[in-house]
């Protein structure tokens, strides 16, 4: 098989974008997507910088509710909003090639990619449709649970066999600070700070630790930017530690 010939296709496609980071965590429901989209905001609140996120994970897409695009024609791509996608790798490689391949993405100094929890189909086939482009490398999300540490070491494993170099780890969901009385509970007692340790372990570069806050739950399911509703929050501080 010789070379696949829309690649260079998408490379020109991508030319104006300086920097593309793949968003990646090892178990779903960990805060991929919502970091994803708070990065996004985090780096938007500098005026001069301008971002873009691709959702690659199309069966169980979050990006359009979180940014509050939902209603728009972008949004799911399909008639339906509670349509399942139930498409073989094939397809869904199909629909990720369209996406990079057709848009015009413009300029841009972030191209932010969300993908599925795991390393599946999609992550092969993004790697291998932004290689030639560039693709600085990639964020880790984990909580600070064993169970999510355990797949975070998968996930790193599947990085330096596909080239692609860890950015660092992030640990979210790491710790609770009430509302009310503003004490920190850590939920995950017994590893909180296992994301830091397992960067330690694997010589990758800890970026920092995003708190459990009910205001980012919030403002993910009504699309709004958590910047700029709770400027003063503990997570706001962790995330712009992240983007620093
Ligand atoms: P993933 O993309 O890893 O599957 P999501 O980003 O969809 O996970 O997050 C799962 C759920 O947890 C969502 O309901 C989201 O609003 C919530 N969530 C994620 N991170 C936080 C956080 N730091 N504080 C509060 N809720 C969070």
């Amino acid at each position: 098989k010789g070379p696949d010939p829309d690649i260079p296709v998408i490379t020109a496609r991508l030319s104006g974008i300086k920097h593309k980071v793949l968003i990646l965590s090892g178990k779903g429901g960990v805060g991929k997507s919502t970091f994803t989209s708070l990065l996004a905001h985090a780096f938007a609140t500098n005026p001069e910088s301008t971002v873009g996120i691709m959702d690659t994970d199309i069966c169980g897409p979050s990006i359009p509710k979180m940014m509050g695009v939902e209603a728009e024609t972008i949004h799911f791509m399909l008639p339906n909003r509670d349509d399942a996608v139930i498409w073989r790798g094939p397809k869904k490689n199909g629909l990720i090639k369209q996406f990079l391949k057709d848009v015009e993405w413009g300029d841009m100094d972030f191209l932010l990619v969300d993908t599925p929890p795991g390393t599946s189909d999609e992550h092969l086939s993004v790697n291998s449709f932004l290689k030639e482009s560039g693709v600085d490398g990639a964020v880790v999300v984990t909580t600070p649970q064993e169970v999510a540490l355990l797949d975070v070491r998968k996930e790193i494993d599947f990085c330096r066999k596909a080239g692609i170099k860890v950015l660092g780890i992030v640990e979210n969901m790491s710790g609770f600070v009430c509302p009310k009385c503003t004490h920190e509970s850590q939920i995950f007692q017994a590893t909180t700070g296992g994301g830091r340790a397992l960067a330690k372990e694997m010589n990758i570069p800890f970026l920092g630790a995003v708190p459990l806050d009910p205001r980012i739950g919030m403002a993910s399911d009504y699309g709004e930017s958590f910047f700029d509703a709770w400027p003063e929050s503990p997570a706001c501080a962790a995330l712009k530690g992240v983007v620093r």
